[in-house]
C-alpha cells in the first residue's frame, strides 16, 4: 500500500498547506522512557510539547501524518476574545464566575499566541482586525442583546457600531476591537522550530493506536514500535478508539472558500452574520494576492452533502461579492461538545497519567493555546486556574440536557438504522469516475468509489470505530462517519479519528 502524502485530511486543496515543511522523522525511538508522549500534531500538541519541553522535561511528539494535517491545517484561523459558545450561555451553565473564567481562558490563549509570534519571531502573516456581528432580523437582535450583555458581565469590551465593512443589510451590529488572524501553519511551523531546538523528538507518520499500563510505564502503540511514557497526552482532537467523548461530542463540518473580487476590494475586519448556520468573511494575503475568505455553513459531519455545502457558500457568496475567481475550496472538522466548553485534562476512565482536550467548538486557536498550556502544567503538577472548569470528568446535564438527548438520539438512530435499515439496490454499473455510493453487493453493502482510471475500490463500510455505515463524502473524497466524525480516504486509510483501524477491504473478510 502507499504511504500517505497528502498533506491534510482531505482532497481538496486549502491555501495554509502549500508552502508545508517537509517531514520530519527523528528515527525509531528505542528503550527510553519519555516525561511525556504528546499524540497529535497540530495547534494543541505543538502547545504543550513546547512548553513541557521547554520546562525541562524529555518529550516526544507523535504525529499519524505530517504537523498540521488535521484540522489546524483547514482552520479559517480567526483569533478572537469571543467564542461560538457565548458568555451568557456559559453563565447560564456555568454561573457568572465559571463564564469569567471562559472569558479569562479565551484572553490567555489569545494571548499566548501573540507571545509565541513575538518570543519565537514566527512570520506568520499575524495582523489585529476589528471584528463584527451583525443581525439581519428582529430575533438576531434579540441574540446580540444578549451576546452584548454577556460579554459586558465578563469584562470583555464590545459596542454597538453603526458601521460595518460588509454588503449584506442589517439591522444591529456589534464591534469586538482588537481581534487578529494568522497563517496557522506557519505559526505551527514556527512552534515546530522551537520545540526541535529545545531538543524535542518528533515522529511524523506514527500513528498511535492505544496507550497502555505496562510495569508501571504506560506504553503507547504504533505499527513499528511501542513508545514508553510517564504521561501522554492525546492531542488528537478527538481522543482515539470509544471514549466517553464519542457521547460528549457532537463532530461538525465546515466549509471555506477564498475568491478573488474584481474590484480588488477587500474589507479589513473580521466579519459574521447571526445565521444558523452562519457565514463569516474575512481577507488574507496569500502568495501577494489578496483574497476574500468566506466561510461557515457547518452541519454535523456525514449528514449532509458537502458538495451542496460549497454550492450554497459560493451561491451566497456570489450574491453580495463580485468574485472573479474561486481560487481555494476546502472544508474540516471540528467538534461541539454538549454542554458548551471544552475537554480538558485527566482522560476519563483511563490509567493515570493519560490527559485530553477535546470540544473546542470553533475557537481552537485560543482554546487549543490554553489546551496547551493546561495540560503541561498538569502533567508537571502545577495548579491552573482552569482545571477545574474545564475537566472532563465534570458532569453537567442541565441546561445541556436536551442537547445531549438531540446529539445521542441522533447517533443511537444511526447505530440503529445502520444495522437494519439499509435498503440501498443501487449497482456497482451506475458509478460515475470520481464518484462514491454506498451499493448492494451480493446482498452486502459496500462502500465503492470509482477513480478516473475506472477501477472500483470496494471497501467494507462498516466504520472500525462503532460500527456505524459511513457516508460518501464527494467533496473531500472521503468515507465520512455520521456517529462520532471518524474519516477514510478512498482506499480506507483513517483520516481523522476517533477510528484508528483502516476500514476492511470489500471481499477480504469473506
Ligand atoms: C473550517 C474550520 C474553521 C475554523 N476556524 C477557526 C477559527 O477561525 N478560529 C478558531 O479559534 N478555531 C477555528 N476552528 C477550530 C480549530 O481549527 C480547531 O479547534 C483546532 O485546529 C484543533 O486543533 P488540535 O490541535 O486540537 O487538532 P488538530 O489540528 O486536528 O490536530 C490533531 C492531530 O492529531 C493527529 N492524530 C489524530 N489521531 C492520532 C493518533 N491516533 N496518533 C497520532 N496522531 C493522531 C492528526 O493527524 C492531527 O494532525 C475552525 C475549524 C474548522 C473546521
Amino acid at each position: 500500500m502507499k504511504t500517505n502524502i497528502i498533506p491534510r485530511d482531505g482532497e481538496l486543496v486549502g491555501p495554509w498547506q502549500k508552502d508545508l515543511f517537509t517531514a520530519v522523522q527523528t528515527g525509531r525511538v528505542g528503550n527510553e522512557v519519555f516525561d511525556c508522549l504528546i499524540v497529535g500534531g497540530g495547534i494543541t500538541g505543538l502547545t504543550a510539547a513546547l512548553l513541557l519541553q521547554q520546562s525541562g522535561k524529555k518529550t516526544l511528539l507523535a504525529e499519524a501524518h505530517t504537523i498540521g494535517f488535521g484540522t489546524t491545517g483547514g482552520t479559517s484561523a480567526h483569533i478572537n476574545t469571543f467564542a461560538d459558545t457565548t458568555y451568557n450561555e456559559t453563565e447560564s451553565a456555568f454561573g457568572t464566575e465559571g463564564a469569567k473564567l471562559f472569558a479569562d481562558a479565551i484572553r490567555e490563549g489569545f494571548d499566548l499566541i501573540k507571545s509565541n509570534i513575538e518570543n519565537y519571531k514566527i512570520d506568520c502573516d499575524y495582523e489585529l482586525k476589528t471584528g463584527y456581528l451583525y443581525a439581519e432580523n428582529e430575533d438576531e437582535v434579540k441574540l446580540l442583546a444578549e451576546i452584548f450583555e454577556g460579554a459586558l458581565k465578563v469584562g470583555v469590551p464590545v459596542k454597538y457600531v453603526t458601521e460595518v465593512p460588509t454588503p449584506v443589510p442589517y439591522e444591529k451590529a456589534l464591534a469586538w476591537a482588537g481581534q487578529a488572524q494568522f497563517q496557522p501553519l506557519k505559526y505551527l511551523q514556527g512552534l515546530q522550530k522551537a520545540y526541535l531546538a529545545a531538543g524535542g523528538t518528533l515522529e511524523e507518520h506514527t500513528l498511535i493506536t492505544g496507550v497502555i499500563l505496562k510495569n508501571g510505564v504506560l506504553t503507547a502503540e504504533n505499527a513499528v514500535q511501542s513508545i514508553k511514557a510517564k504521561a501522554v497526552i492525546y492531542a488528537t482532537h478527538m481522543p482515539p478508539n470509544i471514549n466517553l467523548f464519542n457521547f460528549e461530542c457532537a463532530p461538525y463540518r465546515s466549509y471555506v472558500l477564498a475568491v478573488q473580487l474584481k474590484s480588488g476590494q477587500y474589507p479589513d475586519a473580521l466579519i459574521y452574520d447571526s445565521q444558523e448556520p452562519y457565514h463569516y468573511v474575512r481577507s488574507h494575503v496569500i502568495d501577494g494576492q489578496e483574497l476574500l475568505l468566506v466561510g461557515g455553513l457547518d452541519h454535523k459531519t456525514g449528514h449532509d452533502d458537502p458538495e451542496n455545502a460549497f454550492a450554497e457558500l459560493e451561491k451566497y457568496t456570489r450574491t453580495y461579492y463580485n468574485v472573479s475567481s474561486v481560487k481555494y475550496r476546502w472544508s474540516s472538522q471540528y467538534y461541539v461538545p454538549v454542554d458548551g466548553l471544552p475537554y480538558i485534562g485527566k482522560m476519563p476512565l483511563a490509567p493515570k497519567g493519560i490527559y485530553c482536550a477535546t470540544g473546542y467548538n470553533g475557537n481552537g486557536m485560543m482554546l487549543g493555546s490554553i489546551a496547551g498550556r493546561l495540560l503541561s502544567d498538569l502533567v508537571r503538577k502545577r495548579p491552573n486556574k482552569y482545571a477545574g472548569l474545564f475537566d472532563p470528568c465534570r458532569v453537567k446535564l442541565i441546561d445541556s440536557f436536551s442537547e445531549l438527548v438531540k446529539e445521542n438520539s441522533d447517533v443511537a438512530y444511526h447505530f440503529v438504522a445502520d444495522r437494519f435499515g439499509f435498503h440501498e439496490t443501487d449497482s456497482l454499473i451506475r458509478l460515475e469516475p470520481g464518484q462514491g455510493k454506498l451499493v448492494e453487493v451480493d446482498g452486502r453493502k459496500v462502500a465503492a468509489y470509482r477513480d478516473e482510471d475506472g477501477t472500483i475500490h470496494a471497501l467494507n463500510p462498516t466504520c472500525t470505530h462503532a460500527a456505524c455505515i459511513v457516508n460518501w463524502n464527494g467533496a473531500e473524497k472521503s468515507w465520512d462517519c455520521p456517529c462520532h466524525g471518524a474519516r477514510y480516504d478512498i482506499e480506507g486509510r483513517v483520516l481523522t479519528g476517533p477510528a484508528t483501524r483502516d476500514l476492511g477491504r470489500y471481499g477480504d473478510e469473506k
